[in-house]
């Protein structure tokens, strides 16, 4: 079976599937060795033991409590623990089709709801959720165990086939055990994509429906630079995808030497590239990689696997840390730019939280995070270049409130008379298209701008970035993006302001050298791109690709625009694959 999808990260992966089925936390299907079925009847057997010493103290506490009427509905719990409906046929399950416990409860709970809807009766169709209390409980009691697998501790190394991943479930996922991912949804400009490039793990999205049709333990082969995905590849297949590997291998010998080169253009133009962060622990990696600094720090990554806010002194110690191993280079926080329901805050299920009360928009309803952070910042900039960066900007007003409280900690910092940095450089991200239009008022409000192209593009051209279904239509060489993006950049010079673009377009070669040909020159990517489009700029003059742009921004279509840049570039940038 082969599946077409989209590549949203490079390489190629071969391994065993691991399947997420998502019920209130993931539920995974393994497939077990022979071996194996005995111990995990047993650890079914723990677990439904353990949820009935525990429901018989519940039972006991109520009665004595409550009074014996209300402790009845435990004693229904109690029966269900022993309807052979129910562990019979999970044990049935574990034994006869070899799978996991999970599994094996979450099918016989789909089983017995399937049942719950014939009835008529409401009150007993009611208690379809007594049900789920039941079956909750052996599942935590499941997981409760330290080998029990979770998207944290993956049993093994694997290929991930999930319907999709939250940004943050993809934050706290074990990736040292990830081959590669292959999703139903997702989008090759999501925030899930860009960790997997950030990490270097090959992913294909958008895989769809079919999907669902991979079993468990299957022999997948993973192929992102054509986006597909092979179950049970044939030796053929399987043969074509190593060549392909071996291919990509000797290109990567060959970037990395250019590493510790120069960022300059055969007519000597020198463009600053740095590197977007998301996880502190890969600033040496980003560095290895010949990053100048850090452009973006997406500082919100600090909140994975926790539930509230780090505090002042944990945001130091980060922060401080990465100037250290910056040695000297600039390190551009990004203010917590958060939507809601990502990364554990409150608030999933709004329509389009892209437009919602997110970013710099939450300190309307409460500064205090951002002024911690801010005064973590102050305090950090003791040791090295640290700038602001103030995302999701739609006008002045975003700035100066910044500004504000920028100026506030730093009062505060001082009358208690903790060391701090004063004057921080300020820059707005521009990434709504209203403030790239105010780019020239707002350029005379702070010290730097950078263009953020994976919104920016999201919002001038109404494609959702994390839906699959428009992906085609996510056009970063779009004529309005490049009129936008030229103009952003017309201001700054104007101004005398600095203008980076940090989005993804700048990770991508034959855009970079666009960006390059519409005057950028600081580009800010994901490290994993940086050889590579360091090569790109290396073989190109940087007069030639500012007369192909002025061109391009008389055409009318993306694809007219690419094919130009690509014919103009070819020697820069290889043809994609067929
Ligand atoms: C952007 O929007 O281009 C950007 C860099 O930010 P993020 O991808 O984190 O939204
Ligand atoms: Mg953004």
């Amino acid at each position: 079976m082969e599946l077409r999808g989209l590549g949203a990260s490079a390489g190629s992966a071969v391994g065993r599937a691991l399947v997420v089925e998502r019920e209130a936390r993931p539920v995974f299907r393994l497939l077990l060795e022979p071996g194996q079925v005995e111990a995990e009847l047993q650890r079914l057997q723990r677990a439904v033991e353990a949820s009935r010493r525990q429901l018989q103290a519940i039972r006991e506490r109520l009665a004595f409590e409550a009074g014996v009427p209300h402790a009845y509905v435990f004693d229904a719990h109690l029966l269900m623990l022993e309807d052979p409906l129910l562990l019979g046929r999970a044990l049935a399950l574990v034994r006869e089709e070899r799978v996991n416990a999970e599994w094996a409860l979450h099918a016989v709970s789909e089983q017995l709801h399937a049942r719950f809807e014939l009835v008529t009766d409401d009150y007993l169709r009611e208690r379809s959720h007594d049900l789920d209390d039941v079956l909750g409980r052996i599942q935590l009691n499941l997981g409760g165990a330290d080998d029990a697998p979770s998207l944290q501790r993956l049993p093994g190394p694997c290929v991930l086939v999930a319907e999709g991943l939250s940004p943050s479930e993809a934050a706290e996922l074990d990736w040292q055990h990830v081959l590669g991912v292959a999703l139903a949804g997702g989008s090759p400009s999501d925030h899930v994509s860009i960790l997997a490039r950030s990490r270097g793990i090959p992913m294909v999205v958008g895989l769809g429906e079919p999907l669902r049709q991979v079993p468990p333990g299957a022999r997948v082969a993973l192929d992102a630079q054509h986006g597909r995905l092979l179950v049970e590849p044939s030796p053929a297949a399987l043969e074509a995808l190593d060549d392909q590997r071996e291919r990509e291998h000797r290109e990567d010998c060959r970037l990395r030497e250019i590493r510790s080169l120069p960022a300059v253009t055969r007519d000597g133009v020198a463009v600053a590239l740095r590197a977007n962060l998301e996880f502190p622990e890969d600033v040496d990696q980003a560095v290895a990689q010949g990053a100048l600094g850090v452009g973006l720090f997406r500082s919100e990554y600090l909140l994975r696997s926790r539930r509230s806010w780090p505090n002042e002194d944990e945001q130091h110690a980060v922060y401080a840390d990465l100037c250290a191993r910056l040695g000297g280079e600039s390190l551009t926080v990004r203010l917590w730019d958060l939507a809601p329901g990502e990364l554990g805050q409150a608030g999933a299920g709004w329509h389009n939280p892209a437009l919602g009360e997110r970013a710099l928009r939450l300190a309307r309803r409460d500064r205090r995070p951002f002024k911690v952070q801010l005064r973590a910042l102050l305090r950090a900039a003791l040791r090295g270049p640290v700038r602001v960066l103030v995302p999701f900007v739609t006008g002045l007003p975003d700035v100066e409130l910044v500004q504000e409280l920028l100026e506030e900690c730093q009062a505060e910092l001082e009358a208690q008379g903790v060391p701090c940095a004063r004057g921080l450089p300020l820059g707005a991200t521009l990434e709504v298209p209203a403030a790239a239009l105010q780019a020239e008022a707002l350029a005379r409000r702070v010290s730097f701008m950078t263009v953020g192209t994976n919104d920016l593009v999201q919002y001038l051209l109404a494609v959702d970035r994390s839906d699959p279904r428009v992906a085609h239509l996510y056009e970063p060489l779009h004529p309005a993006v490049l009129r936008v993006v030229a103009g952003v950049l017309e201001a700054g010079r104007r101004a005398g302001v600095p203008v980076a673009v940090c989005g993804e377009m700048a990770a991508d070669p034959l855009s970079a050298l666009a960006l390059v040909g519409l005057g950028a020159r600081e580009l800010s990517m994901t490290p994993s791109a940086l050889p590579r489009v360091k090569a790109a700029l290396r073989a190109v003059e940087a007069r030639q690709l500012e007369e192909e742009l002025r061109g391009c921004l008389a055409l009318d279509a993306a694809a007219e625009i690419e094919d130009v840049l690509r014919r103009a570039c070819r020697q820069a940038v290889p043809a994609p694959a067929p």
